[in-house]
Order: structure tokens, then sequence, then C-alpha cells
């Protein structure tokens, strides 16, 4: 098959369903010929990600709990084994406990924050760091972020401290590795009804809100998402690194309600 992505090889963590950012991008680094792997957290996963992967023409699988160091070790182990080296990586991965995605920030607990912080921060520079040995110059890295980092939004509370993290991770990360050629990126997506999006509090008044308020008056899809991340990974954005690429409908420009906004 040719296309942007012909030749590439790359894994996607991340993929829960089709209603998953991930599966957003990696459809369409399917479809511009990039041979993909898959991790997934877990056996349950996998019943919902094989057929997903089989039909972009996948069945490299690995279990992966990013939590665990040498879980990571074993992916990145298995991708050296059968492909011989890795050319983009793609993290959609964030995690909290739902109870501390409503109500007031000020009450997150230690071990939430420090369990929220490892699994939708750290896991990403675990992630970049073994993904670097494998990488010639030209691979690409990219997260998923949320306004929330940036701009407080009722109940997303730990996740948003964690996010700021993780764009600021990206930055780093960015400076580190654009010496061996490497590129890393951020996608703030705007809300989107997914599995993750389900454990926060009134996720139905902040997609409301989104529609209402952003310039484009919709919210963007997993389509508008996979569309950027497939420019930031493939040689498009060959001379982009350490950006933080809103993909939410123009919403992040806007500083007040619109005037032709109804209550909500
Ligand atoms: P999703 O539920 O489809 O994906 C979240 C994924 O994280 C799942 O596949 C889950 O298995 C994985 N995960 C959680 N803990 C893990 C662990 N310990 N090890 C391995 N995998 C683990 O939801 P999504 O909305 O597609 O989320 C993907 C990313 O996009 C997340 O970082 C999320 O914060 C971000 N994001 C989502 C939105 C939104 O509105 N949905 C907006 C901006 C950013």
């Amino acid at each position: 098959m040719t296309g942007l992505m012909a030749g590439k090889k790359g894994l996607i963590m991340g993929l829960a369903n089709d209603r998953s950012l991930a599966w957003g991008i990696a459809k369409q680094l399917g479809d511009q010929g990039a041979e993909l792997a898959f991790s997934y957290q877990g056996e349950a996963l996998e019943r919902r990600v094989r057929p997903l992967a089989e039909s972009v023409g996948s069945d490299f699988l690995v279990d992966c709990d990013v939590g665990d160091m040498d879980a990571l070790d074993r992916t990145f182990a298995q991708i050296e084994e059968r492909w011989g080296g890795l050319d983009f990586l793609v993290h959609a991965i964030g995690f909290s406990d739902k109870n501390e995605l409503r109500g007031r920030f000020v009450d997150t607990s230690l071990d939430n924050f420090l369990l929220t912080m490892n699994i939708s921060v750290y896991s990403f520079v675990a992630c970049a760091q073994r993904a670097a040995r494998l990488m010639k110059p030209g691979g690409s890295m990219l997260t998923l972020t949320y306004y929330g980092a940036e701009k407080v939004i009722p109940h997303y509370n730990v996740m948003g401290v964690a996010k700021a993290a993780l764009e600021t991770a990206t930055k780093y990360l960015a400076a580190d590795l654009g010496k061996d050629g490497l590129r890393v990126n951020a996608i703030s997506a705007g809300p989107i009804k997914t599995l993750a999006a389900s454990g926060i509090g009134d996720f139905r008044y902040i997609l409301k809100w989104n529609e209402y308020n952003s310039p484009l008056r919709r919210n963007v899809t997993i389509e508008d998402v996979g569309g950027a991340g497939l420019y930031l990974l493939s040689d498009l954005a060959s001379g982009v690194t350490g950006e933080i690429h809103h993909v939410d409908a123009g919403y992040n420009v806007v500083g007040m309600k619109a005037e032709d906004a109804p209550d909500i």
C-alpha cells in the first residue's frame, strides 16, 4: 500500500474501543499505509482491541500495563525483536480515580495524586525512553492532553494538574530527543465522549459548553484528532516538535461565553 505513512511502523498505546482517540489516530495512520502494533491494558480489553487491530491489518498485540516497568520493557523488546526498530509512538493513556474527578481539587488524596501522575504522565516518559532507543532520526512521538491543563475545568481536578505536567514533559522530551532527530508533540483535544471521559463529573455539561462556545460551534470527533495525529506523526510535520497542538474547534482562543450560546 502507498500513502503518507508507507514503510513506517508504529506502536499505538491506549486503544480501548472504537470511540477511543487512539482509534481515530490509528485508523488514519493505517489508511495511509502505516504498519501498526497495539498495546492494551489487560485481557478484558484484548477482546475489543483485537478485531479493531485486524481491521487495519495488524496481528501485533501486546498486553502492557504502563504502571509496570517490566511490562514496558517486554513490550519494546517484542517490537525490537519483530521489527528491529520503530518509527512512531502514540501514547493515548490517562487514568485517575473517578471519585476524585468530581467535587473539589483541594480534596485530592496523595495516593490518587501519585497514581494519576504515574499512569498519565510518567508513563509517557517511560515509553519515550524505550521508544527512543529503537528510533532513527525522523522518529516521532505523540501524546494526548486537554485544555484542563491550562485553565480550571470543573471536576477535571488532579487530571488537569497531570495534563499540565504531561505538556511540560512533552517539551522537555522534545528538547532532549531533538538532538537525535526525534520529535515529540501533544494534541490538546476538545472533549469527546469516550470510556475515560465518562469518569469525569458532569462531562455532558462540558460537551455542551464547548459546542455552544467554540468558534466552530461544534465538538470535535476522533476523526478530527486522527487527521492532526497523522500530520504530527508524518514527515509533513518534520519541523514541528515540543508543540501542544489544539484540536478543539478553536475553543482555547475564546475568552467569554458566545453571545448566541443558549443557557445550559
Ligand atoms: P479511552 O478510555 O478510550 O482510552 C484511555 C486508555 O487508557 C484506555 O485504552 C485504557 O486502557 C488506557 N489505560 C489506562 N490506564 C492504563 C494503564 N495502567 N496501562 C495501560 N493503559 C492504560 O479514552 P480516551 O478519551 O480516548 O483517552 C485517551 C487519551 O486522550 C487520554 O490521555 C485522555 O486523557 C486524552 N484526552 C481525552 C479527551 C476526551 O475528551 N475524551 C480529551 C483530551 C484528551
